[in-house]
């Protein structure tokens, strides 16, 4: 990208998690940081506000919900205001509602589907104006997406659909220089996956070849490889961060 001083980045559900690690990846970067998330704690978004300011970059944080049209047109609406451009734009927030498909509900499904998917089109398209030629947009995809899980349709449909939005825009938008990649991250150390019971963690490990979960870093240097001038000949790509489950 572009000189650092001035250009800002959103990441979109970075208050905590992968998406607090790719900010504070960013920051170090030397990208001004639009903090974002649903809104839901105040104390996580003033701690995550208060680690990028440590950078010695400007963070502003901004809640909206991703899977409403109308909010994400707000963000645009307030980010123009405040940033003027959104350089690097990592469309980060994500959910997951595990159920067989035998008991899952229309709310599970559509809930998946509108936050992480829906999501796509609402955030990008509202701020699609406001990326500038050379720009760059990182979807944030699953492992999941390539091969299925059980207990995981909702999950695994949005995560793949994120693929084919990526590569579609990366056409779109190849003219203005402006790259578009998604980042599969395998299983990764958050509140995600916190929850996964011992024994099924155990068969987890088993099946990868480094032998260990990842960290959200892991996925955040990625994220900043792709974010950078480095990377500007890559576009349309899908990077696997999974220590090589998904080969
Ligand atoms: P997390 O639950 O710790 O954080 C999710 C973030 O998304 C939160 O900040 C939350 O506020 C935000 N968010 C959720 N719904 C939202 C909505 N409707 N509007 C606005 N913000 C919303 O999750 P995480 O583990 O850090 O995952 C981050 C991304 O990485 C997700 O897209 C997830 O699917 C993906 N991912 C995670 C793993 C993993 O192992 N943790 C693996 C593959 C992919």
């Amino acid at each position: 990208m572009m000189g650092k001083q001035h250009t800002w980045a959103l990441v979109t559900g970075s208050t905590r998690g992968i998406g607090k690690a790719i900010a504070l990846a960013l920051a170090r970067k030397g990208h001004n940081l639009i903090l974002h998330d649903r809104g839901s704690s105040k104390k996580e978004a003033n701690a995550a506000m208060k680690e990028v300011l440590n950078e010695k970059v400007q963070c502003i944080y901004i809640p909206a919900d991703v899977s409403d049209n109308e909010s994400c047109l707000k963000l645009a609406e307030q980010i123009q205001k405040h940033c003027g451009t959104v350089d690097v734009l990592v469309n980060n927030a994500g959910i997951a509602k595990d159920r067989t498909l035998k008991k899952m509900t229309p709310a599970e499904w559509s809930e998946v589907i509108g936050t992480n998917l829906n999501s796509m089109y609402f955030v990008t398209h509202n701020l699609l104006e406001l990326i500038p030629d050379g720009g760059r947009i990182i979807n944030i995809s699953s492992i999941i997406a390539l091969s299925g899980n059980f207990g995981q349709s909702n999950y695994a449909a949005s995560k793949a659909g994120i693929i084919g939005f990526t590569k579609s825009l990366a056409k779109e938008l190849g003219k203005r220089k402006i790259t578009v990649n998604a980042v599969a991250p395998g299983f990764i150390r958050t509140a995600m996956t916190d929850s996964i019971p011992v024994e099924l963690l155990d068969s987890i490990l088993n099946l990868i070849p480094l032998k260990e979960l990842g960290v959200p870093e892991d996925v955040a240097h990625a994220v900043s490889f792709l974010a950078s001038e480095e990377a500007r000949y890559v576009t349309g790509t899908v990077l696997r961060v999974d220590g090589g489950l998904s080969f």
